[in-house]
């Protein structure tokens, strides 16, 4: 039966089909692997990354959560269509690139064959100007250049759609070794935690439950990052009590979990 025969006249507006297609895809299996650890969180909050490998459930986003994430794409998409006019070759412009690496796996926005650059697309608002780019943002271009750019003598860069005008501002980002270095153990602990203990690390200690980035208020209100419940509801006592630590550093730990690994500091 085709969608003019099924669909109620109430549901043919734009808005409708796109609420549509956030519910297919709320109830359909999730395009991320759950159990990766993510080289994009590295330097955010370690503690989300063994909930989610462990299998603990998120708070499903809303719509207009999902609606933001999907606005990101649009950002990669103009950027890419900029670098595109400069590079129009079929392999130039290279998107979403994997990076799979022993400790996480991550995905370049875009990569530009040609000059061996790294775009990371991000979108801001007029008001995060002064604060970009986003240390967060830095830590993940970081983890692409320790994993993948520099033995390709790439260089990077972070490029931020202003919602508001449409403008582009974009951020080189200089690798920094030292803090690649601090990066990666961070990734191992959270290996470690999933893999050895089993156990979700514990809440690092400058965190509060009404702050970012558990939680942050916005113009549209209260949003929550998706594990909340299982940090600061009504079982946390026990989790933030108990304050597990895994202390690790390397190349002890490399050691440790494979004794093959070499791990380029
Ligand atoms: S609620 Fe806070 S501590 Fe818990 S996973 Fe999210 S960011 Fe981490």
């Amino acid at each position: 039966m085709s969608r003019e025969q099924t669909a109620s006249p109430a549901l043919l507006s734009t808005a409708a089909l796109q609420q549509e297609k956030y519910q297919s895809e709320l109830a359909g299996p999730s395009k991320f692997d759950p159990h990766e650890i993510r080289l994009s969180e590295a330097g955010q909050c370690p503690r989300r990354q063994t909930l989610r490998a462990l299998g603990y459930v998120a708070t499903p986003p809303t719509l207009r959560e999902m609606a933001i994430f999907e606005t990101g794409h649009l950002a990669e998409e103009r950027i890419t269509a900029l670098w595109a006019q400069q590079f129009p070759g079929p392999d130039q412009c290279v998107r979403e690139v994997e990076v799979r690496t022993e400790f996480g796996v991550g995905h370049i926005d875009l990569w530009i064959e040609p000059i061996k650059h790294i775009v990371e697309c991000k979108t801001t608002t007029e008001k995060r100007l002064k604060d970009l780019p986003l240390q967060s943002h830095v830590a993940q271009v970081t983890m692409y250049l320790h994993f993948y750019g520099n033995q390709r003598g790439a260089t990077a860069e972070i490029s931020y759609l202003i919602k508001e005008t449409g403008e582009i501002k974009s951020f080189p980002v200089t690798y920094d070794r030292q803090y690649a270095r601090e990066l990666i153990v961070g990734l191992m602990e959270v290996q470690a935690a999933i893999t050895m203990l089993r156990e979700p690390l514990p809440i690092p200690e400058d965190y509060q439950a009404t702050s970012y980035p558990c939680a942050w208020y916005t113009p549209q209100g209260l949003r929550r990052c998706g594990f909340w419940e299982h940090c600061w509801g009504s079982q946390v006592a026990t989790v933030v009590e108990k304050k597990v630590s895994v202390k690790l550093s390397p190349p002890t730990l490399v050691f440790w979990l494979n004794p093959l690994a070499l791990v380029d500091f």
